[in-house]
């Protein structure tokens, strides 16, 4: 069995090297040109083109432009990278008859209520990143290709920036912080969505009914303001040296960013707990073991 990976390099993409060299001929890709491929997602022509070279059974795609407040003033390049690459990748993955993996965002949602949200809920993006993502979706589901779509949230990897990184150098070098406690999700790690990944894909190639959209993060809720406690107290309690003495909450509106963020991050799980007989971790244990080899401990 032969996998394109795109976006190798990125969170996700980082873990799904080590998760899916085991199901065959992985070719991993990030966005420079190698052996004449190319995996960047902005140049739709050398994308369809690569795509026809390698052949593969299995598209993973794990590139996408994640700069979510930069997405509302460079939209047409969001949109391309998001959307319309997504497109290509279907379009050749139906005509190939290979499977495409994609990952999307609770960010497709409006962010109202405190309902986790099924994959049946009525989608209504409050920024253009979450535009540009549910364009993806709509794009892959259109063409009729075989699929499989994760809608995650708030992912953090030991490899890359991540809020808790933030917050623990933030903690380092000042006194107070304040931190949003009105936006609630679950922490989610790039190594378990990379996991839930390959065991999805060998699940799927013996059922392909089980094709379609999926929401997966791990178990549980905290909000950014918890979230934050919880990465400095995990700190303090191991021996780090911390200046913060105080970590204050506040509301969205006190944090005024480019781009509105939607309050509700909560993801139902059920569907893909069911339907893969998978069973999702509490937020915790895998913020623990990033915080871990974060720490060196
Ligand atoms: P990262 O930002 O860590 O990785 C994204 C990767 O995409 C980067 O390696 C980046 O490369 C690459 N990329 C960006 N533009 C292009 C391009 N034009 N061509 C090729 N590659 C490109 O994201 P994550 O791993 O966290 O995200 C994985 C998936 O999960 C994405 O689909 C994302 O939308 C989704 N998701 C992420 C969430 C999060 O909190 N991070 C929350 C919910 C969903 P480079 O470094 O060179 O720019």
């Amino acid at each position: 069995m032969k996998i394109l990976l795109l976006g190798k390099s990125g969170q996700v993409g980082w873990e799904l090297q080590r998760s899916l060299a085991p199901l065959g001929e992985l070719i991993a890709l990030d966005r420079h040109v190698v052996d004449g491929l190319s995996g960047d997602l902005s140049d739709l022509d050398a994308l369809r083109a690569t795509i026809h070279q390698v052949q593969p059974d299995i598209i993973v795609n794990a590139a996408a432009y994640t700069a979510v407040d930069k997405a509302e003033s460079e939209t047409e390049l969001a949109n391309r990278v998001n959307g319309l690459a997504c497109g290509v990748m279907a379009q050749e993955a139906a005509s190939l008859g290979a499977w495409l993996v994609h990952y999307s965002t609770d960010y497709v949602f409006s962010g109202q209520g405190s309902t986790p949200w099924r994959e049946t809920d009525a989608v209504a993006p409050v920024n253009h990143y979450g535009s540009s993502k549910l364009a993806g979706e709509q794009a892959i589901a259109a063409s009729g290709c075989k699929h499989l779509i994760f809608r995650t949230s708030w992912v953090y990897g030991a490899r890359g920036n991540n809020f808790a990184k933030t917050m623990l150098r933030l903690a380092k070098e000042r006194e107070t912080l304040s931190v949003i406690a009105d936006q609630v999700g679950a922490p989610t790690g790039a190594d378990l969505i990379a996991d839930v990944t390959a065991l999805a894909i060998s699940q799927v190639m013996q059922n392909p009914g089980l094709a379609g959209l999926y929401h997966l993060a791990a178990g549980g809720e905290v909000s950014w303001h918890g979230y934050a406690n919880h990465v400095i107290g995990f700190a303090r309690a191991n021996g780090e040296d911390l200046a913060v003495t105080a970590i204050n909450p506040i509301g969205t509106s006190e944090y005024p960013t480019p781009a509105r963020r939607p309050l509700n991050s909560r993801l139902s799980t059920q569907k893909l707990r069911d339907s893969f007989s998978l069973h999702l971790p509490d937020w915790q244990s895998g913020v623990t073991r990033m915080l871990m080899e974060v720490l060196n401990k």
